[in-house]
Protein backbone atom coordinates (compact mmCIF):
# COMPACT_ATOMS: atom_id res chain seq x y z
CA UNK A 1 0.00 0.00 0.00
CA UNK A 2 1.28 3.41 -0.72
CA UNK A 3 1.89 5.51 2.03
CA UNK A 4 1.36 9.19 2.37
CA UNK A 5 1.71 10.76 5.09
CA UNK A 6 -1.18 13.44 6.60
CA UNK A 7 -0.65 16.80 4.99
CA UNK A 8 -3.99 18.78 5.97
CA UNK A 9 -6.31 18.11 8.61
CA UNK A 10 -9.35 17.28 6.24
CA UNK A 11 -9.69 13.65 7.52
CA UNK A 12 -13.13 13.07 9.09
CA UNK A 13 -12.55 9.64 11.11
CA UNK A 14 -10.61 9.80 14.19
CA UNK A 15 -7.34 7.30 15.03
CA UNK A 16 -7.04 5.83 18.73
CA UNK A 17 -3.93 4.75 19.24
CA UNK A 18 -3.14 2.62 22.26
CA UNK A 19 -0.12 3.25 23.77
CA UNK A 20 2.67 1.13 24.90
CA UNK A 21 6.45 -0.42 24.89
CA UNK A 22 6.23 -0.36 20.90
CA UNK A 23 5.45 3.52 20.65
CA UNK A 24 5.75 5.21 24.47
CA UNK A 25 8.91 7.49 23.34
CA UNK A 26 8.28 10.98 22.90
CA UNK A 27 9.68 11.31 19.14
CA UNK A 28 7.30 7.80 18.00
CA UNK A 29 4.23 9.89 19.51
CA UNK A 30 5.07 12.77 17.89
CA UNK A 31 5.41 10.98 14.52
CA UNK A 32 2.11 9.13 14.97
CA UNK A 33 0.20 12.55 15.85
CA UNK A 34 1.59 14.21 12.41
CA UNK A 35 0.58 10.95 10.50
CA UNK A 36 -3.03 11.40 12.07
CA UNK A 37 -3.34 9.99 15.48
CA UNK A 38 -5.99 11.88 17.64
CA UNK A 39 -6.48 10.10 20.76
CA UNK A 40 -4.19 8.03 23.06
CA UNK A 41 -5.75 5.35 25.02
CA UNK A 42 -3.73 4.39 27.75
CA UNK A 43 -4.76 0.80 28.75
CA UNK A 44 -4.98 0.23 32.65
CA UNK A 45 -5.28 -3.29 31.90
CA UNK A 46 -1.35 -3.18 31.20
CA UNK A 47 0.31 -0.71 33.10
CA UNK A 48 1.06 0.41 36.65
CA UNK A 49 0.25 3.88 38.09
CA UNK A 50 4.33 5.04 37.23
CA UNK A 51 3.57 3.90 33.82
CA UNK A 52 0.16 5.88 32.87
CA UNK A 53 2.05 8.70 34.32
CA UNK A 54 4.79 8.77 32.33
CA UNK A 55 3.03 7.74 29.12
CA UNK A 56 0.31 10.48 29.44
CA UNK A 57 3.46 12.59 29.53
CA UNK A 58 4.73 11.50 26.79
CA UNK A 59 1.45 11.76 24.27
CA UNK A 60 1.35 15.45 25.80
CA UNK A 61 5.19 16.55 25.22
CA UNK A 62 4.67 14.69 21.41
CA UNK A 63 1.54 16.61 20.88
CA UNK A 64 2.87 20.20 22.14
CA UNK A 65 5.60 19.28 19.68
CA UNK A 66 3.15 18.52 16.54
CA UNK A 67 0.86 21.24 17.21
CA UNK A 68 -2.12 18.98 17.38
CA UNK A 69 -4.57 18.31 20.72
CA UNK A 70 -4.60 14.87 21.39
CA UNK A 71 -7.39 13.20 23.86
CA UNK A 72 -6.08 11.56 26.41
CA UNK A 73 -8.45 8.44 27.02
CA UNK A 74 -7.25 6.25 30.33
CA UNK A 75 -9.17 3.00 29.59
CA UNK A 76 -9.28 1.67 33.17
CA UNK A 77 -9.74 -2.37 33.84
CA UNK A 78 -12.63 -3.19 35.20
CA UNK A 79 -13.13 -6.49 36.83
CA UNK A 80 -11.94 -9.31 33.88
CA UNK A 81 -11.83 -12.16 35.68
CA UNK A 82 -7.79 -14.10 34.93
CA UNK A 83 -6.02 -17.04 35.87
CA UNK A 84 -3.37 -16.74 37.89
CA UNK A 85 0.51 -18.36 37.81
CA UNK A 86 1.81 -21.22 36.59
CA UNK A 87 4.88 -23.28 37.94
CA UNK A 88 6.44 -23.64 34.23
CA UNK A 89 5.19 -20.00 32.65
CA UNK A 90 3.04 -22.16 30.59
CA UNK A 91 0.38 -25.33 30.34
CA UNK A 92 -0.61 -27.28 27.34
CA UNK A 93 -4.58 -28.19 27.89
CA UNK A 94 -5.48 -31.49 26.12
CA UNK A 95 -9.09 -31.76 24.62
CA UNK A 96 -11.11 -34.53 27.50
CA UNK A 97 -8.45 -34.39 30.18
CA UNK A 98 -10.05 -32.94 33.09
CA UNK A 99 -8.58 -29.26 34.42
CA UNK A 100 -9.64 -27.48 37.77
CA UNK A 101 -10.31 -23.85 38.74
CA UNK A 102 -9.16 -23.21 42.25
CA UNK A 103 -10.28 -20.18 44.30
CA UNK A 104 -6.88 -20.72 46.06
CA UNK A 105 -3.71 -18.98 45.02
CA UNK A 106 -1.80 -22.26 44.02
CA UNK A 107 0.61 -22.03 41.44
CA UNK A 108 -1.21 -23.77 38.09
CA UNK A 109 0.14 -26.95 35.65
CA UNK A 110 -1.80 -28.58 33.29
CA UNK A 111 -4.81 -30.23 35.81
CA UNK A 112 -5.22 -26.54 37.43
CA UNK A 113 -5.15 -23.24 37.75
CA UNK A 114 -6.10 -20.24 40.29
CA UNK A 115 -8.32 -17.78 39.23
CA UNK A 116 -8.63 -14.77 40.75
CA UNK A 117 -12.77 -14.86 41.57
CA UNK A 118 -13.93 -16.80 44.70
CA UNK A 119 -17.51 -16.29 43.62
CA UNK A 120 -16.62 -18.45 40.60
CA UNK A 121 -18.00 -21.55 42.60
CA UNK A 122 -21.26 -19.84 43.10
CA UNK A 123 -21.88 -18.17 39.35
CA UNK A 124 -20.90 -21.41 37.68
CA UNK A 125 -23.04 -24.65 37.03
CA UNK A 126 -22.38 -28.08 35.27
CA UNK A 127 -23.30 -27.64 31.42
CA UNK A 128 -21.51 -23.94 31.70
CA UNK A 129 -18.71 -23.15 29.32
CA UNK A 130 -15.44 -21.33 30.39
CA UNK A 131 -13.38 -19.73 27.88
CA UNK A 132 -9.55 -19.04 28.34
CA UNK A 133 -7.54 -16.24 26.24
CA UNK A 134 -10.22 -14.65 24.46
CA UNK A 135 -11.41 -18.13 23.95
CA UNK A 136 -9.16 -19.78 22.47
CA UNK A 137 -9.18 -22.39 25.14
CA UNK A 138 -12.65 -23.76 26.40
CA UNK A 139 -14.12 -26.08 29.11
CA UNK A 140 -16.97 -27.17 29.79
CA UNK A 141 -17.72 -27.49 33.75
CA UNK A 142 -18.44 -30.66 35.09
CA UNK A 143 -19.04 -30.15 39.16
CA UNK A 144 -18.42 -27.37 41.40
CA UNK A 145 -17.21 -27.73 44.52
CA UNK A 146 -16.45 -25.46 47.64
CA UNK A 147 -12.64 -24.74 46.29
CA UNK A 148 -13.35 -25.18 43.37
CA UNK A 149 -14.73 -25.93 39.53
CA UNK A 150 -14.40 -29.64 37.84
CA UNK A 151 -13.90 -29.07 33.90
CA UNK A 152 -13.51 -30.88 31.21
CA UNK A 153 -11.23 -29.19 28.35
CA UNK A 154 -13.05 -29.22 25.19
CA UNK A 155 -10.81 -27.00 23.39
CA UNK A 156 -7.41 -27.43 24.25
CA UNK A 157 -4.31 -24.95 23.54
CA UNK A 158 -1.36 -23.10 25.36
CA UNK A 159 -2.37 -21.68 28.17
CA UNK A 160 0.06 -19.22 29.45
CA UNK A 161 -0.30 -16.63 33.16
CA UNK A 162 -2.77 -13.92 33.36
CA UNK A 163 -4.94 -15.06 30.37
CA UNK A 164 -7.96 -13.66 30.69
CA UNK A 165 -11.40 -15.66 32.18
CA UNK A 166 -14.34 -15.68 29.86
CA UNK A 167 -18.01 -16.79 31.21
CA UNK A 168 -20.97 -16.45 28.28
CA UNK A 169 -24.18 -16.21 29.41
CA UNK A 170 -23.20 -15.86 33.19
CA UNK A 171 -24.06 -12.61 35.31
CA UNK A 172 -21.64 -11.91 37.77
CA UNK A 173 -22.48 -9.75 41.20
CA UNK A 174 -19.18 -7.68 40.53
CA UNK A 175 -18.70 -4.17 41.17
CA UNK A 176 -18.48 -2.48 38.02
CA UNK A 177 -14.69 -1.02 39.30
CA UNK A 178 -11.95 -3.01 41.18
CA UNK A 179 -9.51 -1.50 43.88
CA UNK A 180 -7.17 -0.59 40.99
CA UNK A 181 -9.56 0.79 39.36
CA UNK A 182 -10.23 3.40 41.97
CA UNK A 183 -6.59 3.88 41.87
CA UNK A 184 -6.14 4.67 38.35
CA UNK A 185 -8.71 6.80 38.59
CA UNK A 186 -7.04 8.92 40.63
CA UNK A 187 -4.53 9.09 38.63
CA UNK A 188 -6.11 9.14 35.61
CA UNK A 189 -7.04 12.81 37.46
CA UNK A 190 -4.01 14.04 38.84
CA UNK A 191 -2.52 13.69 35.11
CA UNK A 192 -5.44 15.40 33.81
CA UNK A 193 -6.86 12.72 31.49
CA UNK A 194 -9.44 13.88 28.60
CA UNK A 195 -11.56 10.58 28.35
CA UNK A 196 -12.01 7.65 30.56
CA UNK A 197 -12.85 4.09 29.02
CA UNK A 198 -14.94 2.18 31.33
CA UNK A 199 -14.99 -1.75 30.59
CA UNK A 200 -17.23 -4.83 31.10
CA UNK A 201 -20.22 -2.19 31.21
CA UNK A 202 -23.58 -4.30 32.14
CA UNK A 203 -25.93 -1.37 32.11
CA UNK A 204 -26.54 2.39 32.40
CA UNK A 205 -26.26 2.16 36.52
CA UNK A 206 -22.30 1.34 35.37
CA UNK A 207 -22.23 4.31 34.08
CA UNK A 208 -24.00 6.39 36.60
CA UNK A 209 -22.01 5.07 39.25
CA UNK A 210 -18.73 6.02 37.77
CA UNK A 211 -20.13 9.16 37.52
CA UNK A 212 -20.96 9.70 40.47
CA UNK A 213 -17.41 9.11 41.85
CA UNK A 214 -16.27 11.42 39.63
CA UNK A 215 -18.95 14.28 40.61
CA UNK A 216 -17.71 13.30 44.61
CA UNK A 217 -14.68 14.29 43.39
CA UNK A 218 -15.56 17.46 41.22
CA UNK A 219 -14.88 16.07 38.19
CA UNK A 220 -17.29 15.92 34.81
CA UNK A 221 -14.83 13.52 32.98
CA UNK A 222 -16.90 12.62 30.28
CA UNK A 223 -17.18 8.36 30.25
CA UNK A 224 -16.84 6.18 27.16
CA UNK A 225 -18.58 2.69 27.68
CA UNK A 226 -16.83 -0.24 26.53
CA UNK A 227 -19.46 -2.24 24.65
CA UNK A 228 -18.22 -5.92 25.30
CA UNK A 229 -20.89 -7.86 27.77
CA UNK A 230 -24.11 -9.26 26.10
CA UNK A 231 -25.71 -7.57 29.15
CA UNK A 232 -24.66 -3.91 27.51
CA UNK A 233 -25.60 -5.54 24.69
CA UNK A 234 -29.33 -6.09 25.89
CA UNK A 235 -29.39 -2.19 27.60
CA UNK A 236 -27.75 -0.86 24.81
CA UNK A 237 -30.43 2.33 24.16
CA UNK A 238 -30.26 3.13 28.27
CA UNK A 239 -25.81 2.30 28.30
CA UNK A 240 -25.72 5.04 25.11
CA UNK A 241 -27.94 7.68 26.19
CA UNK A 242 -26.15 7.18 29.89
CA UNK A 243 -22.39 7.78 28.74
CA UNK A 244 -20.47 10.04 26.65
CA UNK A 245 -19.40 7.72 24.08
CA UNK A 246 -19.22 3.95 23.02
CA UNK A 247 -16.83 1.43 22.25
CA UNK A 248 -17.45 -1.68 19.80
CA UNK A 249 -14.59 -3.57 21.91
CA UNK A 250 -15.08 -6.29 19.54
CA UNK A 251 -12.38 -8.34 21.52
CA UNK A 252 -14.61 -8.99 24.39
CA UNK A 253 -17.49 -9.16 22.92
CA UNK A 254 -16.38 -11.65 20.08
CA UNK A 255 -15.95 -13.76 23.62
CA UNK A 256 -19.07 -13.36 25.56
CA UNK A 257 -21.41 -13.04 22.10
CA UNK A 258 -21.51 -15.52 18.92
CA UNK A 259 -18.50 -14.56 17.05
CA UNK A 260 -20.73 -14.35 13.64
CA UNK A 261 -22.97 -11.57 14.85
CA UNK A 262 -20.21 -9.13 15.46
CA UNK A 263 -20.47 -7.38 12.09
CA UNK A 264 -24.45 -6.85 12.96
CA UNK A 265 -23.68 -5.68 16.26
CA UNK A 266 -21.30 -3.40 15.10
CA UNK A 267 -23.05 -1.98 13.08
CA UNK A 268 -26.07 -1.55 15.15
CA UNK A 269 -24.01 0.06 18.10
CA UNK A 270 -22.18 2.68 15.62
CA UNK A 271 -26.04 3.12 14.78
CA UNK A 272 -27.60 3.72 18.21
CA UNK A 273 -24.95 6.03 19.43
CA UNK A 274 -25.12 8.29 16.37
CA UNK A 275 -29.09 8.43 16.79
CA UNK A 276 -28.43 9.68 20.48
CA UNK A 277 -25.52 11.66 19.03
CA UNK A 278 -23.02 10.39 21.22
CA UNK A 279 -19.46 8.84 19.75
CA UNK A 280 -18.56 5.61 18.51
CA UNK A 281 -15.19 3.86 18.41
CA UNK A 282 -14.72 0.86 16.44
CA UNK A 283 -11.71 -1.35 18.41
CA UNK A 284 -9.63 -4.22 18.04
CA UNK A 285 -7.82 -6.57 15.31
CA UNK A 286 -8.77 -4.01 12.60
CA UNK A 287 -5.03 -4.33 11.48
CA UNK A 288 -3.53 -7.13 13.87
CA UNK A 289 -1.63 -8.64 10.84
CA UNK A 290 0.80 -5.19 10.87
CA UNK A 291 1.12 -6.62 14.68
CA UNK A 292 4.58 -8.82 12.25
CA UNK A 293 4.00 -7.17 8.52
CA UNK A 294 4.11 -4.16 7.44
CA UNK A 295 1.17 -3.96 5.62
CA UNK A 296 -2.18 -5.66 6.03
CA UNK A 297 -4.30 -7.66 4.41
CA UNK A 298 -7.50 -7.07 2.27
CA UNK A 299 -9.66 -8.30 4.80
CA UNK A 300 -8.22 -5.40 6.83
CA UNK A 301 -8.60 -2.78 4.91
CA UNK A 302 -12.17 -3.93 4.36
CA UNK A 303 -12.68 -4.01 7.49
CA UNK A 304 -11.39 -0.15 8.45
CA UNK A 305 -13.40 0.80 5.33
CA UNK A 306 -16.39 -0.90 6.58
CA UNK A 307 -16.24 1.21 9.96
CA UNK A 308 -15.87 4.19 7.98
CA UNK A 309 -18.90 3.28 5.93
CA UNK A 310 -20.92 2.54 9.20
CA UNK A 311 -20.34 5.79 10.46
CA UNK A 312 -17.84 5.52 13.20
CA UNK A 313 -16.45 8.60 15.04
CA UNK A 314 -13.36 6.84 15.29
CA UNK A 315 -11.17 3.53 14.67
CA UNK A 316 -9.02 2.03 17.49
CA UNK A 317 -5.41 0.74 17.26
CA UNK A 318 -4.30 -1.79 20.05
CA UNK A 319 -1.84 -4.44 19.75
CA UNK A 320 -0.55 -3.24 16.44
CA UNK A 321 0.56 0.06 18.29
CA UNK A 322 1.44 -0.85 21.80
CA UNK A 323 2.81 -4.19 21.17
CA UNK A 324 3.55 -4.47 17.17
CA UNK A 325 6.55 -4.16 14.79
CA UNK A 326 5.09 -1.58 13.02
CA UNK A 327 2.83 1.32 15.32
CA UNK A 328 3.86 4.28 12.96
CA UNK A 329 2.96 2.29 10.16
CA UNK A 330 -0.19 1.19 11.10
CA UNK A 331 -1.35 4.88 11.92
CA UNK A 332 -0.43 6.19 8.49
CA UNK A 333 -2.46 3.31 6.83
CA UNK A 334 -5.31 3.69 8.71
CA UNK A 335 -5.39 7.48 7.96
CA UNK A 336 -4.92 6.43 4.20
CA UNK A 337 -7.70 3.45 4.26
CA UNK A 338 -10.15 6.13 6.09
CA UNK A 339 -9.17 8.94 3.89
CA UNK A 340 -9.92 6.62 0.83
CA UNK A 341 -13.35 5.31 2.45
CA UNK A 342 -14.28 9.20 3.39
CA UNK A 343 -14.58 10.60 -0.19
CA UNK A 344 -17.34 7.80 -0.71
CA UNK A 345 -19.42 8.69 1.89
CA UNK A 346 -23.16 9.33 0.89
CA UNK A 347 -23.34 12.54 3.02
CA UNK A 348 -26.56 13.89 1.59
CA UNK A 349 -27.99 10.79 2.01
CA UNK A 350 -26.71 11.23 5.99
CA UNK A 351 -27.96 14.53 6.29
CA UNK A 352 -31.23 13.78 5.46
CA UNK A 353 -31.73 10.82 7.57
CA UNK A 354 -30.18 12.87 10.39
CA UNK A 355 -32.84 15.12 10.22
CA UNK A 356 -35.49 12.94 12.33
CA UNK A 357 -32.69 12.26 14.57
CA UNK A 358 -32.89 15.68 16.20
CA UNK A 359 -35.05 17.31 19.02
CA UNK A 360 -35.88 20.67 18.82
CA UNK A 361 -32.76 22.80 20.30
CA UNK A 362 -31.99 25.46 18.49
CA UNK A 363 -28.11 24.53 18.38
CA UNK A 364 -28.89 21.44 16.74
CA UNK A 365 -31.61 23.05 13.72
CA UNK A 366 -28.89 25.99 13.82
CA UNK A 367 -25.92 23.23 12.73
CA UNK A 368 -27.61 21.16 10.96
CA UNK A 369 -28.97 23.93 8.37
CA UNK A 370 -25.03 25.43 8.66
CA UNK A 371 -24.55 21.74 7.20
CA UNK A 372 -27.27 21.60 4.58
CA UNK A 373 -25.85 25.04 3.38
CA UNK A 374 -22.34 24.08 3.38
CA UNK A 375 -23.28 20.60 1.13
CA UNK A 376 -25.29 23.35 -1.47
CA UNK A 377 -22.72 25.44 -2.08
CA UNK A 378 -20.17 23.28 -1.79
CA UNK A 379 -18.22 25.02 0.99
CA UNK A 380 -14.51 24.57 1.72
CA UNK A 381 -14.67 24.38 5.50
CA UNK A 382 -17.40 24.97 8.34
CA UNK A 383 -16.35 26.68 11.04
CA UNK A 384 -17.64 26.55 14.46
CA UNK A 385 -16.97 28.39 17.29
CA UNK A 386 -17.58 26.40 20.97
CA UNK A 387 -17.31 27.53 24.27
CA UNK A 388 -18.19 24.17 26.02
CA UNK A 389 -18.06 22.17 22.79
CA UNK A 390 -21.30 21.46 22.00
CA UNK A 391 -21.88 23.39 19.00
CA UNK A 392 -19.17 21.44 17.67
CA UNK A 393 -20.27 18.46 19.06
CA UNK A 394 -23.81 19.22 17.45
CA UNK A 395 -22.26 20.03 13.75
CA UNK A 396 -20.54 16.70 14.14
CA UNK A 397 -23.34 14.47 14.21
CA UNK A 398 -24.68 15.46 11.14
CA UNK A 399 -21.56 14.50 9.40
CA UNK A 400 -20.89 17.44 7.11
CA UNK A 401 -18.83 16.83 3.45
CA UNK A 402 -16.65 19.96 5.05
CA UNK A 403 -13.95 19.61 7.80
CA UNK A 404 -15.89 21.41 10.92
CA UNK A 405 -12.96 23.64 12.23
CA UNK A 406 -14.01 24.21 16.09
CA UNK A 407 -12.02 27.61 17.78
CA UNK A 408 -12.13 27.60 21.23
CA UNK A 409 -10.36 29.19 24.63
CA UNK A 410 -10.66 26.10 26.23
CA UNK A 411 -7.89 23.31 26.08
CA UNK A 412 -9.92 20.67 27.71
CA UNK A 413 -12.82 21.37 25.68
CA UNK A 414 -10.32 21.32 22.24
CA UNK A 415 -8.78 17.97 23.94
CA UNK A 416 -11.91 16.44 24.57
CA UNK A 417 -13.80 17.41 20.93
CA UNK A 418 -10.52 15.75 19.42
CA UNK A 419 -12.65 11.92 19.73
CA UNK A 420 -15.86 13.39 17.60
CA UNK A 421 -16.10 12.81 13.75
CA UNK A 422 -14.75 15.89 11.62
CA UNK A 423 -13.72 18.11 14.24
CA UNK A 424 -10.44 19.60 14.13
CA UNK A 425 -10.57 21.55 17.36
CA UNK A 426 -8.14 25.06 17.65
CA UNK A 427 -7.02 26.76 20.56
CA UNK A 428 -8.57 30.42 19.87
CA UNK A 429 -10.49 33.14 21.85
CA UNK A 430 -13.67 33.21 20.38
CA UNK A 431 -15.13 35.91 22.27
CA UNK A 432 -16.69 38.98 20.75
CA UNK A 433 -19.41 39.86 18.44
CA UNK A 434 -20.90 38.05 15.73
CA UNK A 435 -18.88 40.40 12.90
CA UNK A 436 -15.81 39.55 15.11
CA UNK A 437 -16.70 36.27 15.51
CA UNK A 438 -17.17 35.68 11.67
CA UNK A 439 -14.04 38.06 10.53
CA UNK A 440 -11.76 35.73 12.85
CA UNK A 441 -13.44 33.00 11.75
CA UNK A 442 -12.98 33.55 8.20
CA UNK A 443 -9.34 33.98 8.82
CA UNK A 444 -9.11 30.82 10.35
CA UNK A 445 -10.02 29.40 7.45
CA UNK A 446 -8.10 31.12 5.11
CA UNK A 447 -4.85 30.81 7.56
CA UNK A 448 -5.19 27.06 7.25
CA UNK A 449 -5.58 26.93 3.92
CA UNK A 450 -9.16 25.59 3.16
CA UNK A 451 -10.02 28.51 0.63
CA UNK A 452 -7.29 28.33 -1.66
CA UNK A 453 -10.10 28.01 -4.76
CA UNK A 454 -12.16 30.40 -4.01
CA UNK A 455 -14.60 28.22 -1.72
CA UNK A 456 -16.94 29.83 -0.02
CA UNK A 457 -17.06 29.14 4.19
CA UNK A 458 -19.86 28.74 6.51
CA UNK A 459 -19.68 30.17 9.82
CA UNK A 460 -21.61 29.33 13.24
CA UNK A 461 -21.88 32.27 15.83
CA UNK A 462 -23.75 33.34 18.82
CA UNK A 463 -26.10 36.93 17.89
CA UNK A 464 -26.59 38.53 20.94
CA UNK A 465 -30.01 40.47 21.29
CA UNK A 466 -30.65 43.37 23.84
CA UNK A 467 -28.97 43.86 26.82
CA UNK A 468 -28.43 40.20 28.25
CA UNK A 469 -24.97 39.59 29.54
CA UNK A 470 -22.34 36.36 29.04
CA UNK A 471 -21.70 34.35 25.56
CA UNK A 472 -25.51 33.91 23.82
CA UNK A 473 -25.94 30.18 22.28
CA UNK A 474 -25.18 29.22 18.87
CA UNK A 475 -28.19 30.97 16.28
CA UNK A 476 -26.89 32.22 13.63
CA UNK A 477 -25.17 31.57 10.60
CA UNK A 478 -23.10 33.21 8.07
CA UNK A 479 -22.12 32.38 4.13
CA UNK A 480 -19.24 34.13 2.86
CA UNK A 481 -17.23 33.16 -0.50
CA UNK A 482 -13.54 33.87 -0.66
CA UNK A 483 -12.88 37.33 -3.28
CA UNK A 484 -10.12 37.25 -5.77
C1 LIG B 1 -11.82 -5.24 23.45
O1 LIG B 1 -12.16 -6.17 24.17
O2 LIG B 1 -12.01 -5.23 22.23
C2 LIG B 1 -11.18 -4.06 24.06
C3 LIG B 1 -10.92 -2.98 23.36
O3 LIG B 1 -10.93 -4.12 25.38
P1 LIG B 1 -9.56 -4.58 26.05
O4 LIG B 1 -8.47 -4.33 25.04
O5 LIG B 1 -9.43 -3.73 27.26
O6 LIG B 1 -9.74 -6.01 26.35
Amino acid sequence: MERRKYVKPGYKTKIVVTVGPACREVGMLQAMVEAGMDAARLNAAHADRETIRAEAEAVREASRRAGKEVALILDLQGPKLRVGDLKRGMAILREGELFYLSVHPVPGDERMISVNYPGITQALKPGDSVLLDDGAIELRVEGVEAEGVRCRVTRGGVLRPRKGINLPGVKLPLPCLTEKDLADLETGLEVGVDWLALSFVRSAEDVEHLRSLLREKGSDLPVLAKIEKAEAVENLEAVVRSADAVMVARGDLGVEMPLEEIPILQKRIVRVAARHGKPSVTATQMLQSMMEHPSPTRAEVTDVANAVFDGTDAVMLSGETAVGKHPLRAVETMRCIAREAEAELPYSAWLEERREWIGKGTVEAVCMAACELALQVDAGVIVAPTESGFTARQMSRFRPRQPILAPTPSLQVARRLSLYWGVHPRLVEVRGSAEETFAAARDLAREEGYLRGGEAVVITAGLKYGSREGIPTTNTISCVTEEG
